[in-house]
């Protein structure tokens, strides 16, 4: 590894008493001295015992906030104090963001319940949310969203009807399941008709799972899934109003609401995201980006012509559950591409911009109401066509722990 050494600085000590700093953007760099590195800062996990220095491009706070879906800034400096996130500039304690009052209205639900299931799946609160006062651009008006007790990982399932609910939740148990070794073995759900029907309660019983359903009007035996439930509405609408897309993009933003809240510390955990607590793994922070700012997949992959572009502008609407990869909407064509292979534009948000025509009509925040469900007076229903479907330009291995592919919502 000697030959590899990137310091051009002479050893000024044995080199057993040093702490090697290794470029993580690289193979085969190491160095002595820290100086050496662009942009190096220190890097801790939790089962690497040297310290070493990450090279990661620095990024603003400003950004930051906006890839971390506006969370708090108390979040952000526990994730800033823990991962020694690459910050560009320092840390401003009370800067005004003009997106957040959009999107939190309200403070978070105290949540009531604080004693925790001892295993993953070994209780998981369930919850129908809807109908949506638009439908999203696939014909979505639901979702159904699961919260493991024991980590506070979230897993979120856009439905078309709530008769998917059943199916939705078999194919959940088929992968959590296999994925972890163990089986569920009990909910907490309510008394709608989707959890109480014959069909899911004789599901339940013939696999052994036992529930519980709370009683109108008490919310405090809901209060895991409903303080989720708010959470998602609200980081959800800040990444709308900071993307400007159209609120028929709701399935896109609250799924990435989800991906994030998943990543970000939690004092129900004790400042453990909810990721690190079921997967014993640190999230990684640095390929975040902005929700729906500029981006370019690459395309040779897909497109063969030999005279193309090989990128194509289009607008970043999220991580993709399936493929490893980021999910990029051209908005002249209206088709979604997945790729790893992205440069991306935080500087510039095409929908803020007058000349993108968006393909659905915009609703006010406020019609996504973060109570209860919606009188069925109030939905209206968008017209737009619904979209192709993803091509897959590259990615890496399936997600195992993705929601299951958009079913048909007719
Ligand atoms: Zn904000």
């Amino acid at each position: 590894m000697a030959e590899n050494l990137t310091t051009s600085s002479p050893p000024t000590a044995d080199v057993a008493n040093l702490n090697w700093c290794f470029d993580s953007s690289a193979t085969h760099h190491m160095t002595a001295n820290a100086t050496s590195l662009p942009n190096a800062h220190p890097y801790t996990a939790p089962h690497i015992a040297c310290q070493i220095a990450c090279y990661g491009k620095r990024t603003t706070q400003d950004v930051w906030h906006a890839q971390l879906g506006h969370a708090s800034h108390s979040v952000f400096t526990t994730l800033l104090n823990k991962y020694h996130l690459p910050l560009d500039g320092t840390i401003v304690s009370n800067k005004n963001c003009h997106v957040c009052p959009l999107g939190k209205s309200c403070r978070l639900p105290f949540e009531y319940r604080q004693s925790h299931a001892q295993f993953p799946l070994a209780l998981l609160h369930l919850d129908l949310w809807g109908p949506a006062p638009i439908s999203s651009n696939f014909g979505y008006r639901y979702y159904l969203s699961i919260v493991d007790d024991n980590t506070r990982f979230t897993w979120l399932y856009p439905l078309a009807k709530k008769s998917k609910v059943l199916a939705t939740f078999i194919h959940f148990k088929k992968m959590v399941e296999n994925r972890f070794s163990s089986r569920i073995k009990q909910l907490q759900i309510d008394g709608g008709g989707e959890f109480t029907s014959k069909l899911f309660l004789t599901f339940l019983s013939d696999h052994g799972i036992s529930h519980q359903i709370s009683c109108p009007y008490t919310p405090q035996q809901n209060g895991v899934v409903e303080r989720k439930h708010r959470h998602i509405v609200a980081t959800g609408l800040c990444l709308l109003a900071q993307s400007c897309l159209p609120h028929s993009f709701w399935v896109e933003a609250f799924s990435t609401a989800v991906f994030l809240i998943n990543r970000l510390p939690t004092p129900q955990l004790d400042h453990m995201s909810p990721y690190e607590k079921l997967l014993q793994r640190t999230p990684d922070y640095t390929f975040l980006k902005s929700f729906g700012c500029a981006c370019f997949p690459h395309m040779v992959p897909y497109n063969m012509h030999k005279l193309s572009f090989k990128y194509v502008p289009c607008v970043f609407i999220g991580y993709d559950d399936h493929y490893k990869g980021y999910r990029c909407l051209d908005p002249i064509s209206g088709r979604i591409y997945i790729s790893r292979n992205v440069i991306f534009d935080e500087t510039s948000f095409p929908y803020q911009q007058p000349q993108i025509t968006p393909t659905a009509q915009s609703t006010p925040a406020s019609q996504f109401d973060i109570g209860p469900s919606l009188d069925s007076s109030q939905i209206n229903i968008s017209t737009s066509p619904a979209q192709p479907a993803p091509i897959v330009l590259d990615s890496s291995s399936v997600n195992p722990f993705a929601s299951p592919p958009p079913s048909d919502p007719t």
